[in-house]
């Protein structure tokens, strides 16, 4: 029977931080990452082997930041890459990875699944005001003659970044559409446990007769799996972080890890803008609103080695319709 028939079906998109892949930057080779993205296919694997069928989303920055650093050192010989295709090849090393750790995992503990790596493409609107207002950071520090001929030869955006050096700065889109997602809602349908939407997946616009093309930007990860969660209607949108819990007033003496929030409590917290850090977990908190608003029935954000007890209840901050 179709696996999508099982009434007592659960699915969860569970998007993994960059913590799961580089723990720090002593810990960054390939075999690394590997030993990391293990670790987290372990608790993903327990959470299978408990009836969970999941889609997971991964993030990309360090790895692509690598790409763009031997693409640059390399090209007095070599054409450099792209930053779309910074975010294929990573989905495809990173899928790798983790298909494969999930793998090992699954034959120790007689999982019997099939898992897949989906290069995933996500549609931005080209009208949105990010592309006004690029932010992102990408690649490494440049002096200002270099930032300067690449404003002009590359129309590359740049910024001085507090004395720090010059950097390029691509915008940071909010996703609109998963190209791929029927492809991905098959597989998933059918049993396969999918990694999509890496990295926030690869940004791509569509011109007035809907074809696409890919173009330099960074789709925010958290917001992505989001977008992918509600598309499936994935009864959990699971965020695995360096953090067990979610706090209020972080990094402050009155600092307070909390179990669960509504989501009119993350709403309002969000807005304090005093709780949850740009950049690293408010976005994590607007990606959980916005699952919610859309019909999301539970998220949980929580760190790999306590996914399992996140799911019982024990642990992780819970975040839930009103
Ligand atoms: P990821 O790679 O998983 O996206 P981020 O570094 O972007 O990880 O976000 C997780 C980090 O957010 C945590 O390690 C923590 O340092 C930071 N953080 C900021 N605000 C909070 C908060 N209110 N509660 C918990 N962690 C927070
Ligand atoms: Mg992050």
């Amino acid at each position: 029977m179709p696996n999508n028939q099982q009434s007592d079906r659960r699915v969860a998109v569970i998007a993994i931080g960059g913590n799961s892949l580089v723990k720090d930057k002593a810990h960054r080779t390939v075999e690394d990452q590997y030993q990391a993205a293990g670790e987290t296919a372990y608790h993903i694997a327990q959470m299978i082997k408990s009836g969970w069928d999941v889609a997971i989303g991964h993030g990309n920055g360090p790895q692509v930041g690598f790409i763009l650093r031997r693409s640059e050192l390399a090209r007095h010989e070599l054409h450099e890459v792209p930053l779309d295709v910074c975010g294929a090849d990573t989905q495809g090393a990173i899928g790798y990875a983790l298909q494969q750790n999930l793998y090992n995992h699954f034959l120790n503990m007689g999982i019997n699944k099939p898992i897949a790596t989906v290069v995933t493409q996500v549609e931005v609107d080209r009208n949105d005001p990010a592309f006004q207002n690029p932010t992102k950071p990408i690649g490494t520090f440049m002096d200002e003659p270099e930032a300067l001929r690449r404003k002009r030869d590359e129309d590359w955006d740049v910024v001085e970044d507090a004395g720090r050096g010059w950097r390029r700065v691509v915008p940071s889109p909010l996703p609109v559409r998963v190209v791929e997602l029927n492809a991905v809602k098959k597989l998933i349908d059918d049993g396969v446990v999918v990694i999509t939407v890496g990295g926030g997946g690869i940004p791509v616009v569509a011109d007035d007769a809907g074809h696409l093309k890919g173009i330099a930007a960074v789709i925010d990860k958290d917001f992505a799996s989001g977008l992918l969660a509600n598309s499936i209607n994935a009864d959990l949108y699971l965020i695995s972080t360096a953090v067990e819990k979610g706090a209020l007033n972080f990094g402050t003496p009155d600092e307070t890890w909390v179990d669960h929030m509504t989501l009119s409590e993350a709403k309002g917290y969000l807005e304090e803008g005093i709780h949850f850090k740009k950049g690293s977990m408010a976005p994590k908190m607007q990606a959980v609103i916005w699952f919610l608003e859309n019909g999301g029935k539970e998220a949980i954000i929580t760190d790999p080695g306590n996914i399992e007890r996140a799911l019982a209840g024990e642990t992780g901050t819970r975040i839930t319709p009103d």
